[in-house]
């Protein structure tokens, strides 16, 4: 890999990286199946993903013929790597059999060892004889839908394909490490004023909400919509908020610290409710609600804005679902996408069919979605949220940050490249957006 990261450094030719022989082993952060029962009876928050994420050299795959190999520069860590890391809700591996039935290719992902990782940036260093639109030496940051395009279902939209996998979460050979193995239909343009790292950490949050928020496929939300969003300054709510304010929305922005409401008053976000300081308790205890508690955070959302959000941007999922319910608007949407704190869900039906209102679910983005999502970041109308960077050795505390909610926005990891601030192609263009705008979370981070 030496030689390829030298390679990319010295802006080498195409023709030069082709030249350079794929090494048979790379180095990667991976789970090892046989540690699976290592946290059996343990809560989930006790739960360590610095005990369970290895970092070594794993046998380099053969590439299919709709694949790139990808020298990846920088990574980020995404929720499903701690789902990974703790074996929760059940182990990956269970995804690696299933996909290994499938075909010769799909074999190979069946190991007894899994590459995590579903966000990346770097440079195709090996194509597949039938990738059409990639060349080596192309600059690209990875999304994360795998989507076996020969099955009629894949079609229309891609996330409804009935094989439709996250890479490096339902697939191996993910994007934390020195090299990976993508579909050619993962690929997109890396933003030309971003760093490596502040390139990786977008394509899996920001397709996700784009598509909550933005797309026919999500909540398809209009000017002057009012969106409710919970974790507004965690890994979906950070981009989240950001459609909000360039479609004509208004956000009421929840978190859980000063800090974070500092964060989101300078992106532009007026409506901030800080969960801890309310102290909401929406269960008095593990199978109770508190309708008295919903109805005062729509009170203090009224407070804020004058009137019940049109749409709630929902994912922590058990805690706040009967809450999120209650509170939208009649006739408003619930858009979920994930269940952080519980999956099994309890809200008050009457809330929802007497006030005609809609729970409508999400999952990532289709290719086109990522692609259009894409574009507006290296367009600077949506900026990153990078707030921290490891290298990929200390993956494991990396995602622990995660899992245990001490961060903010997005933590970057940095594989092939060497240190922050490297892979800027385009400084007018970045000047041009701002500096303060491009680093907020980084420089609240510091
Ligand atoms: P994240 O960076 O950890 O941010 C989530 C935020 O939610 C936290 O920062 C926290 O913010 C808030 N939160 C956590 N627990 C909460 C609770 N009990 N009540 C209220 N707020 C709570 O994670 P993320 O990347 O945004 O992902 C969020 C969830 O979405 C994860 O479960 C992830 O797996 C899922 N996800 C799903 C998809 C998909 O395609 N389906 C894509 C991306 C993510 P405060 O503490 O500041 O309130």
């Amino acid at each position: 890999m030496q030689e390829i990261l030298e390679a990319i450094e010295n802006n080498a030719t195409p023709q030069e990286i082709e030249g350079i022989k794929i090494p048979e082993s790379y180095r990667a952060a991976f789970v090892n199946e046989s540690d699976q029962e290592m946290f059996q009876g343990m809560d989930s928050k006790d739960k360590d993903p610095r005990k369970s994420l290895k970092i070594g050299e794993v046998k380099t795959p053969e590439v299919a013929p709709d694949e790139v190999f990808v020298a990846v520069m920088a990574s980020a860590i995404n929720f499903n790597t701690v789902w990974t890391s703790i074996f929760e809700p059940l182990p990956t591996f269970q995804f690696l059999k299933r996909l290994g039935k499938e075909s010769i290719w799909g074999k190979r992902h069946d190991l007894p060892y899994h590459v995590v990782g579903s966000d990346a940036s770097g440079v195709v260093v090996k194509t597949g004889s039938a990738v059409r639109n990639w060349k080596v030496g192309d600059k690209v940051v990875v999304h994360c839908n795998y989507v076996d395009d020969q099955d009629p279902s894949s079609h229309n939209d891609s996330m409804m394909a009935t094989n439709q996998r996250i890479w490096g979460f339902e697939s191996n050979f993910g994007g934390l490490a020195d090299l990976a193995l993508v579909k050619a239909n993962q690929l997109m343009p890396k933003p030309r004023h971003l760093s490596w790292e502040e390139s990786a950490c977008n394509a899996l949050c920001n397709s996700t909400s784009y598509r909550m928020v933005v797309s026919r496929n999500g909540a398809g939300m209009k000017q002057g919509d009012s969106v409710l969003i919970w974790g507004a300054t965690g890994g979906i709510g950070g981009y989240a908020v950001q459609y909000v304010l360039n479609g004509g929305g208004i956000p009421i922005g929840v978190v859980s610290s000063p800090e974070k409401a500092e964060i989101l008053r300078e992106m532009g976000c007026e409506a901030v409710i800080d969960r801890r300081e309310k102290n909401y308790k929406f269960w008095k205890d593990d199978v109770t609600q508190d309708e008295s508690e919903w109805r005062r955070l729509g009170k203090d959302i009224r407070d804020l804005i004058g009137e019940d959000p049109d749409i709630v941007f929902e994912h922590p999922g058990r805690q706040t679902m009967g809450a999120s319910v209650f509170v939208a608007k009649r006739g408003g949407l619930i858009m979920t996408c994930a269940a952080t704190s519980g999956y099994m869900i309890e809200y008050d039906n009457r809330h929802l069919w007497m006030k005609l209102k809609t729970i409508k679910s999400s999952h990532f983005a289709n290719y086109k979605e990522a692609y259009e999502a894409n574009r507006l970041i290296s367009k600077g109308a949506i900026q990153p949220i990078l707030s921290a960077v490891y290298p990929l050795q200390e993956v494991g505390e990396a995602a622990y940050q995660v899992h245990k909610n001490l961060h903010e926005g997005k933590i970057g990891v940095l594989c092939l490249a060497q240190k922050e601030g490297l892979g800027i192609d385009d400084p007018e263009f970045r000047e041009k957006i701002g500096e303060d705008k491009i680093t907020l979370f980084r420089r609240k981070n510091a």
